[in-house]
């Protein structure tokens, strides 16, 4: 697996796409982002298995 992944999510409130690299090494996080377009700041859940990123949620 590669460390870096990008990943794409959406932004909750405009749905404006945002790509963000994810350290796979750090395993599971949370980050906060903030959108490019709207500027409101969304936390990405992402999990981390031994493959990869498994998943990723945007918490309300
Ligand atoms: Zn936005």
């Amino acid at each position: 697996m590669n460390i870096l992944e990008t990943v794409s999510v959406q932004c909750p409130s405009c749905g404006e796409v945002m790509e963000l690299q994810v350290d796979c090494s750090e395993g599971s996080q949370e980050l906060t982002e903030d959108c490019p377009v709207c500027c409101k700041p969304s936390t990405i859940a992402i999990t981390i298995s031994d493959k990869g990123i498994s998943s990723v949620e945007i918490l309300p």
